[in-house]
């Protein structure tokens, strides 16, 4: 019991009377959680931004006898102010927030899918990378830290070799990895996949953290890899993410 202190990023937020609000917060080490958050809609501006949606905050957390959380201060550490004004990075930020709202969970610490969560949302604010690609990169890497590592050194059906100067590679949805040629044949759920998107399929699975979005490709190259990301995430989430376009 008693005061906690951690760090998070609110990732919904919803009023709960005229000055307060009801904060789900993606935290490293207590996992997502939901905290009342008194006073949060006065004026006061470091309160105001706090409880922000997408703001990543100092926090010191009350937790009473019932395991209800309650925030007792917090201080503002990025608000990716970009994300704010510009509707497209706003669009991307959204739907990568709902992917990361649904594979967290309370009590179940979230030390790399935070940590990829915040890298994604700095590119995303601070740089003028192709959204597309930043949201490709995103969507393979977290399903690597929850678990999902395709194989791609060698066929998952024959256990062919998969060799650097290949042309071409196929990537198995069903059997979760990488496919020969001819095992390809008979497999309708691959996605060809370039020697540049394979290459960075591989990377995007393997790199350090830091340097997860240090690369670009060619736009053909990048069709694919959306394609294969798109597909691969939807079926191992089970639900489908799609970056909501408006109209404006
Ligand atoms: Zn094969």
């Amino acid at each position: 019991m008693g005061l906690i202190k951690t760090k998070g990023i609110v990732i919904a937020a919803a009023n709960s009377s005229d000055n307060d609000k009801v904060l789900t917060i993606l935290t490293p080490d207590l996992g997502k959680i939901s905290a009342f958050y008194r006073g949060a809609k006065k004026t006061k501006a470091a309160a105001l931004n706090s409880s922000e949606y997408l703001s990543f905050s100092e926090l010191v957390l009350y937790k009473s006898p019932n395991d209800n959380y309650s925030i007792n201060s917090a201080e503002v550490i990025e608000l990716f102010y970009n994300l704010r004004t510009d509707i497209d990075k706003l669009n991307y930020a959204t739907t990568i927030s709902k992917i990361i709202y649904d594979v967290t969970e309370e009590n179940i610490p979230a030390y790399d899918v935070l940590q990829l969560f915040l890298n994604t949302l700095y590119v995303i604010s601070e740089t003028d990378k192709n959204l597309d690609l930043i949201f490709c990169v995103f969507r393979i890497r977290l399903l690597a830290i929850l678990g999902f590592l395709p194989q791609v050194a060698k066929c998952v059906n024959c256990g062919m070799q998969m060799q650097e100067d290949m042309e071409e590679f196929f990537f198995s949805v069903k059997d979760d990895g990488v496919k020969c040629k001819t095992c390809a044949k008979l497999d309708k759920s691959v996605i060809r996949l370039s020697k540049t998107s394979f290459s960075a399929l591989i990377y995007i699975l393997s790199c350090d953290s830091k340097k997860l979005f240090s690369f670009e490709i060619p736009d053909e190259d990048l069709q694919e890899l959306k394609l294969l990301s798109k597909i691969y995430t939807n079926q191992k989430l089970d639900k489908e993410y799609d970056i909501q376009k408006f109209n404006i």
